[in-house]
């Protein structure tokens, strides 16, 4: 009974899933429900994602391709992203919490060197960390993006962030 419920919910989980996702792009008016993850795929480069009549379609003419449903792939994505955050969250806090303890030790350093050299070209550990802050506000703005679109399920979108920062 419970197993039964469990499978319930699932199959209500990826329903409301799939009904999010956007329209394919063979005009059938249907929903993409799969993705092909077939490597190399020549009809699949940009596009990887696919209704139930091209999947049909496909399966018939017996072209080669993998499909798998896309809501394996939303999850997937949504852990990646989640991982990545925190990685990213938990690493900036460390290198600032370690760097305010030479803080004012670094820059008088470097303003010393820079004002009696002025082709240093060593490391600038300020530099760096002001870098690193502009790093840190660039991803948080992306991740409050990528946020809005695993809030939405936006599958596609979460897939084209993937491949270009993940
Ligand atoms: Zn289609
Ligand atoms: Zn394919």
């Amino acid at each position: 009974m419970i197993s039964q419920n469990i499978a319930t919910y699932r199959d209500i989980t990826n329903n409301k899933i799939q009904e999010r996702q956007d329209l394919c792009s063979c005009q059938s008016g249907l929903r993409v429900r799969f993705y092909c993850y077939q490597q190399n795929c020549k009809i699949h480069t940009k596009n990887i994602f696919y209704c139930d009549e091209c999947f049909s379609s496909m399966t018939e003419s017996g072209q080669g391709h993998q499909s798998r449903m896309i809501h394996k792939l939303l999850s997937e994505l949504k852990e990646k992203w989640m991982k990545l955050q925190e990685l990213e969250g938990k690493t900036y806090h460390e290198v600032c919490f370690k760097f305010k303890a030479i803080q004012s030790m670094a820059e008088y350093l470097e303003q010393f060197i820079l004002s009696s050299n002025n082709t240093f070209k060593g490391k600038r550990l300020c530099n760096d960390m002001a870098n690193f802050h502009l790093f840190d506000s660039e991803f948080k703005s992306i991740f409050a993006e990528v946020e809005g679109y695993m809030n939405e399920d936006k599958t596609a979108k979460l897939y084209s962030f993937d491949e270009t920062y993940n």
